[in-house]
């Protein structure tokens, strides 16, 4: 049965990643799995809160409203984007997410908190870094680490804004065949963490949200709080459906 069979997946992920923390000295219960259910139809997104997922993670803001709109059991979680968002699309993330991981410009960010503001609430969001120089990533550009200091005012402009809780970081690194090789992104990552807890202590640097089905553990070692992990619990995903 689907339940079952995630279930499974999913205690084995819990157990791997409880190991990873053990391995290098961290607390397990600071490591928060997110399910990644982009692309996967509604009775495995389903199937996953029943068999236990506390947050889920949705790429395109439509297909994750539609899904927490049918889901009777949507509530019961917590819903997470993790796709590049559109400004205009930025107002399905304020009334139906509870977190941001993706924010990766300052005109996104300041129409994401008038609209959190116009609704009322504060939204938990991590900025997004691309730590490869990758064509093919979002983020602000991170990959040379003497540019750093070019991002500050920008960054700095984000966490005046009253709308968001910025509260980490956020990176998607290259995907390798060896995950090792994988382990110096996370490293850039998290010294960029550090860098900006201590340039900017006006914001609660709590989370680094790193770490795919192929490298959580890695990421982990390397100091994940958050791990976004799709296909190693629910399975590969159904090709995409051609847009009209
Ligand atoms: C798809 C996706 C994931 C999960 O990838 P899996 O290979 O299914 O584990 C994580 N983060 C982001 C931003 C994604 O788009």
């Amino acid at each position: 049965m689907l339940v079952e069979q995630i279930r499974q997946r999913y205690l084995e992920t819990l157990e791997r990643m409880e190991k990873a923390a053990q391995r290098t000295g961290r607390d397990p219960r600071q490591v928060q799995l997110i399910v990644v259910t982009k692309a996967q139809p509604l009775e495995v997104v389903q199937a996953a809160i029943q068999a236990g997922a506390q947050a889920l993670g949705e790429n395109y803001p439509e297909e994750g409203v539609m899904k927490i709109q049918s889901l009777p059991e949507a509530k019961r979680v917590q819903w997470h984007m993790i796709g590049h968002l559109q400004r205009r699309k930025a107002e399905l993330v304020i009334q139906h997410f509870d977190f941001f991981h993706a924010l990766d410009s300052l005109r996104l960010a300041q129409r994401l908190s008038r609209l959190a503001q116009e609704a009322g609430r504060i939204l938990p969001t991590l900025l997004e870094f691309n730590v490869s120089g990758e064509a093919s990533k979002f983020g602000w550009p991170a990959w040379e680490e003497a540019a750093w200091p070019n991002l500050w005012p920008e960054i700095e402009a984000v966490l005046t804004l009253p709308g968001l809780a910025i509260q980490g970081v956020m990176a998607m690194p290259p995907l390798f065949e060896n995950p090792e090789e994988v382990r110096p992104y996370f490293r850039r990552l998290r010294r960029l963490f550090e860098t900006l807890s201590q340039r900017f202590p006006q914001a609660e640097w709590r989370h680094l949200s790193m770490g795919t089905s192929a490298d959580y553990e890695i990421a982990i070692e390397e100091g994940a709080t958050m791990v976004r992990v799709g296909q190693a619990i629910l399975g590969p995903r159904p090709p995409k459906q051609e847009s009209k």
